[in-house]
């Protein structure tokens, strides 16, 4: 038995958490789940987006499955998902992006992995205002701050998971160019990493010319290691060329905790109205599995979504809008699957 922290989240976060819980536990596998909340939900009920329990509960269960969660742009409490990432010093970001066969898209056999640094660089939050005129501001600053440490860690983290998932080449997608030395010292420092994989090819490329090389011929890449910005970008780049948001999951990985969601948000146009698609939160819950070395049921269920996804016939209206099914029956669709 494990025991998972389970964070519904905002807007449809409830109610694909719940189709995630459902197919897992169909599966055979047996997960005892905590249930927390975070986001609004904590806000209404704790008055704070990220009570000490949630924290708590993840630092005793080291992992946890985790709903999108609003952040109010602009003004309002500042992202959960930053602060969870900072808690837990949670440094990199995987997204796979593969194609399903039966899905209309641009490509297929896509199949490829982005490592996105997630602790560093423009998301530190070092924001402020530097001028001001006429009772206006008029200037702000951001602060991107790229260490040794990070580069190294993250590129690593890339180098072994190609080996690990016997997969060819990493790239090191960069903007050091410009960014001579941040960018320049990201780029230094993978290159050093990739001298101790001599069974990984390394490459590195511009982030301009691997944005559109990615919609020119997608199948060049591999592992793709870049920085934060550039990998929060680039992997919703990825996830439109398998299918769109409704497919692409993720994992934010530290040493001593592991928290698994979709790429996507709370889809707030679409909460409350059973239209929202499962399977990225599901196949977030599968790299959970294979995390905690339930390799078997991550199967099963990949098996089970990607083969209903092939049919086509019970799918939610972003994977076929002219013949959809609610969430319900999608999850359901997968349940009858395993
Ligand atoms: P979004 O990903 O929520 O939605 C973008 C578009 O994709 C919308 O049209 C939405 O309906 C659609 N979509 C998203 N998920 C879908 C699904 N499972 N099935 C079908 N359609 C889906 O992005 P947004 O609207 O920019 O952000 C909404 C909120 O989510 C914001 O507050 C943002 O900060 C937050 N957010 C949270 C996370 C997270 O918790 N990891 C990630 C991204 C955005």
């Amino acid at each position: 038995m494990h025991t998972v922290t389970l964070i519904p989240g905002d807007g449809i976060g409830p109610s694909i958490s719940d189709a995630a819980v459902k197919v897992v536990d169909a599966s055979g596998v047996k997960i005892s789940w905590e249930r927390h909340e975070a986001g609004m939900a904590a806000v209404e009920k704790y008055k704070d987006p990220l009570p000490k329990s949630v924290i708590e509960s993840i630092q005793k269960n080291k992992v946890a499955l985790k709903g999108p969660i609003t952040t109010p742009i602009g003004t309002g409490f500042r992202s959960v998902n930053v602060a969870l990432r900072q808690e837990f010093d949670l440094y990199a970001n995987v997204r796979p992006a593969k194609s399903f066969p039966g899905l209309n898209t641009r490509y297929e056999n896509v199949d490829l992995v982005v490592v996105r640094e997630n602790t560093e660089e423009l998301y530190i939050g070092v924001e402020h205002y530097i001028r001001a005129e006429k009772g206006r501001h008029t200037a702000a600053e951001s602060v991107a701050i790229i260490t040794h440490h990070g580069s190294e860690r993250i590129a690593r983290y890339a180098f072994e998971y190609a080996r690990k998932n016997s997969r060819k080449k990493v790239t090191i997608v960069h903007k050091a160019n410009i960014l001579k030395y941040s960018h320049g010292l990201f780029l230094d420092t993978a290159r050093e990493v990739a001298k101790e994989f001599p069974d990984v090819e390394c490459a590195d490329k511009i982030i301009d010319a691997t944005a559109m090389q990615l919609v020119l011929n997608p199948n060049v890449f591999d592992v793709i290691v870049t920085t934060n910005l550039f990998g929060d970008i680039l992997s919703d780049l990825t996830a439109g060329l398998v299918g769109g948001l409704g497919v692409a999951p993720g994992a934010n990985i530290g040493y001593e905790a592991a928290i698994f969601e979709a790429v996507h948000g709370s889809a707030p146009d679409i909460a409350g109205k059973d239209l929202a698609n499962p399977a990225a939160i599901i196949l977030a819950a599968v790299m959970l599995l294979r995390h905690i070395g339930e390799v078997t049921a991550a199967e099963k269920i990949e098996r089970a979504v990607r083969n209903v996804i092939k049919e086509g016939k019970k799918v939610t209206r972003d994977l076929n809008p002219a013949n959809y099914v609610s969430t319900q029956e999608m999850t359901e669709a997968i349940v009858a699957r395993l």
